[in-house]
């Protein structure tokens, strides 16, 4: 088949979305792949009568303001046409026996956390004050150029030791370390399940860079649903000159002498046996690492790589359990855009995994009710929100269809009956509810375990030590949260763009 595009995209999430469109912007010809009916992955919403149910996207620090993708946000029309509507506050956590708002206002959140717990007052400032100047100094490092990066990272053993060292800690030991009072790291803590199940096995310096997006942006909703994200780049790569095939699943990479020249596709609406395929000189994997290296290459390619890939640990997935309701929720006694509630049974940070691994009815969930801001996702006077929590693969394995239908109904009766002993008043008013367990994300975004967040993002896995954007198949290139700086949506939108320049730096072109 002739060569007519310079590079293809496995998938289109946001990680492939935006390494094809900051390609597609240096006037590369891209064309993207993706198996699913629509672009964007887990950055999707779709239609229920008059509802749009949001499947993912409960917030976000990234809105277009970093710099390094300023160009590719304005020209796409990401900063001007979407609307990134601000959540009024970070989250409020209901413990077992207290709970706490964490608001945008740091200074005021600070007092009241002194007020709340004034014997940790100084330690406080401690903990404020480190995961800052930890985040800090890494992306000030992450975005020195030439000379100055280079003598950054010489100087960083004696000059940024405290960063240096966040690199191997974990954000459970660092707490332990600052805090006696344990509802104090709960609180500090509570919304853990946009990382990692355990805060023992989450990078420090991982867990302060993306807190602090948090802390001095705020989270942010899309208005109108997060597949506009998704449909805003892939507009944006469709008028550069690029395609964007859907419904094709592609079930092959080709390799001939350890580099990549193509893909074997087949549309699935036709089935596998008429497959095509297409030569290209760049491959750039969306897909999940460990799909492409089990599934998509042969048994004899990239065999050091799959080795070290094996030894990986997957994070672990969410269900959702989308909810709607004929009143707005702030009507129905809910005051909060995000509440996360940790009040089954009391708990010491040493117990917080197993507390997610638990039981459905003893598991941390968290509602995200988006009719608290203007998310344009309820018709008028409607309410519309989902609750999640962390669901594990395992558990829905091998079931028969009827056995993992009647499975999930018993799970979804368990937390609409949790969600109506914290909100009474909602008793009676919820119209309908669908949800989504890891079984369903495996099956839609083809991610093993159905992982919301690609690898965990434990100590050595983090930063660093996460799989950067080459493989070691010539040509075959990475961009997902299975990749530096990991999984979320800014970190997949950064993860493509760290991608494309790896891939203009390879062709020579600055
Ligand atoms: C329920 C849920 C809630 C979340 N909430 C938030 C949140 O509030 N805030 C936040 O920042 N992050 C959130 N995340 C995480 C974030 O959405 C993801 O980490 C991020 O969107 C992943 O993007 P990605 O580019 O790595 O790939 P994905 O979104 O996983 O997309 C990969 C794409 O590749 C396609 N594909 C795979 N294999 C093939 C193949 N062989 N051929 C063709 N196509 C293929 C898939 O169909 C898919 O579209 C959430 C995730 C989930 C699941």
């Amino acid at each position: 088949m002739e060569n007519r595009y310079d590079a293809v995209v496995i998938g289109a999430g946001l990680g492939g979305l935006t390494a094809a469109a900051e390609l597609a912007r240096r006037k590369l010809r891209i064309l993207v792949i993706e198996q699913h009916s629509r672009p964007g992955g887990a950055a999707t919403a779709f239609r229920r009568g008059k509802f749009m149910y949001e499947a993912g996207l409960h917030m976000t620090a990234t809105r277009g303001r970093d710099p390094e993708l300023r160009e590719l946000f304005r020209e796409s029309g990401i900063s001007d046409k979407l609307h990134f509507v601000p959540a009024p506050e970070f989250y409020c956590i209901h413990g077992h026996d207290f709970s706490f708002v964490f608001g945008n206002d740091i200074p005021d959140t600070i007092r009241r956390l002194k007020i709340q717990f004034p014997e940790e007052s100084d330690a406080i400032d401690t903990y404020f004050h480190k995961i800052f100047s930890m985040s800090d100094t890494a992306l000030q490092i992450n975005q020195s150029r030439g000379l100055r990066h280079i003598f950054q990272m010489l100087a960083a053993p004696v000059l940024y030791r405290d960063t240096l060292k966040a690199m191997f800690a974990n954000v459970g030991d660092f707490l332990d370390r600052t805090f006696r009072n344990e509802r104090l790291k709960i609180l500090l803590l509570a919304n853990i399940g946009y990382y990692g199940d355990d805060p023992y096995q989450l990078s420090l310096l991982f867990f302060a860079i993306a807190q602090t997006g948090y802390y001095r942006q705020g989270g942010h909703y899309i208005r109108g649903g997060s597949h506009q994200l998704a449909d805003t780049l892939a507009d944006y790569i469709t008028r550069k000159g690029g395609k964007i095939m859907t419904g094709v699943q592609v079930s092959k990479i080709l390799v001939k002498d350890n580099k990549a020249s193509g893909v074997e596709f087949y549309e699935k609406n036709r089935g596998k046996k008429q497959t095509k395929q297409i030569d290209v000189p760049y491959i750039i994997a969306n897909a999940a690492i460990p799909h492409v290296l089990n599934e998509l290459l042969e048994e004899n390619t990239a065999r050091r790589e799959r080795k070290k890939i094996a030894k990986l640990e997957i994070a672990p997935s969410i269900m959702s359990v989308y909810i709607e309701t004929d009143k707005p929720l702030s009507e129905l006694g809910n005051a909060f855009y995000s509440t996360c509630f940790y009040d089954s049974r009391p708990f010491d940070l040493h117990g917080m995994a197993d507390l997610h691994r638990t039981d459905y009815d003893q598991r941390p969930f968290i509602l995200c009710d988006y009719s608290q801001i203007d998310a344009a996702l309820a018709p008028e006077g409607k309410g519309y929100a989902v609750l999640s929590l962390f669901d594990y693969y395992a558990d829905w394995a091998g079931l028969s269809p009827e056995a993992y239908r009647s499975k999930k109904a018993a799970a979804v009766t368990t937390q609409m009956e949790r969600l109506y002993r914290k909100l009474p008043q909602m008793r009676g008013h919820v119209l309908r509810t669908e949800a989504a367990t890891a079984r369903t994300m495996e099956r839609y975004l083809q991610t093993p375990q159905g992982s919301a967040y690609g690898f965990s993002q434990k100590p050595r896995q983090a930063l660093l030590f996460r799989p950067g954007a080459r493989s070691t198949v010539k040509n075959l290139y990475y961009a997902s949260a299975w990749t530096l700086p990991g999984g979320g949506f800014g970190g997949a939108i950064s993860g493509g763009k760290i991608c494309a320049d790896t891939i203009l730096k390879d062709l020579g072109i600055r």
